[in-house]
């Protein structure tokens, strides 16, 4: 059994420093001012949410060069905040960098995410987890979160398990028909969780005895 993490959220906490710099990067790039209400987009990742606030506001999607140019601009701004923030993706959830060194030699393992991949190394650079040679998966390498988890399982190989903490993880492994371990930083995220069909949810990776048990328990959300 091969394991796929979603980073934001599963690795390391949600920072709200991003959506400053995702923002800025939209007025930067595009000239446009987004809502901020991420979840509202019907695809939650970088390049999901900056087609649709394009054709929101602009009623057009982003040409490929402005997607390569906001790629840049967020990279540059995140870089930036992060580095001027003491705080920011500093630290991981509990257990997570044990987890990832102890799984090594039992599980494959790979990263998929909805950050673009410049950005999703910045955060993994802040947090200083290792994981740089695993499969990374990022918002350029499908059209939503389904692709890039059918993606990430393709490279990773075998039968997997995908970890995630958004509703947008566990329709993503409902609609691919894998299953899914939630993490949960609150009640509030696990109550959501469950709502979206997540049976076997963790609060983080500090024992790993039952981090194991649940990867060998979960199911595929809907079944
Ligand atoms: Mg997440």
């Amino acid at each position: 059994m091969n394991l796929l993490f979603d980073l934001d959220g599963t690795l390391f906490p949600v920072d709200p420093l991003e959506d400053a710099c995702f923002g800025e990067a939209c007025r930067v790039v595009l000239g446009v001012e987004p809502h901020g209400d991420w979840s509202r987009y019907p695809v939650v990742t970088d390049l999901g949410i900056l087609r649709s606030v394009a054709r929101d506001i602009l009623q057009r999607p982003p040409t490929s060069d402005e997607e390569v140019r906001f790629d840049r601009v967020y990279a540059a701004l995140l870089w930036d905040a992060v580095r001027r923030s003491p705080t920011a993706y500093r630290t991981p959830v509990p257990g997570a960098r044990e987890m990832l060194a102890a799984f090594r030699g039992s599980y494959g393992m790979g990263i998929a995410t909805g950050n673009l991949r410049k950005a999703a190394r910045i955060k993994l650079q802040a947090c200083g987890l290792e994981v740089d040679d695993l499969p990374l998966v990022g918002a350029e390498d499908g059209v939503d979160r389904a692709a890039l988890v059918r993606r990430c399982a393709e490279l990773v190989g075998g039968d997997v398990v995908s970890v995630g903490d958004g509703v947008w993880d566990v329709a993503a492994a409902w609609e691919v028909g894998v299953p899914f371990v939630g993490i949960a930083a609150s009640d509030l995220v696990e109550a959501r969780l469950r709502r979206a069909g997540a049976t076997t949810i963790l609060r983080d990776y500090t024992d790993l005895g039952v981090v194991r048990e649940a990867v060998r328990g979960a199911r595929c959300p809907g079944s």
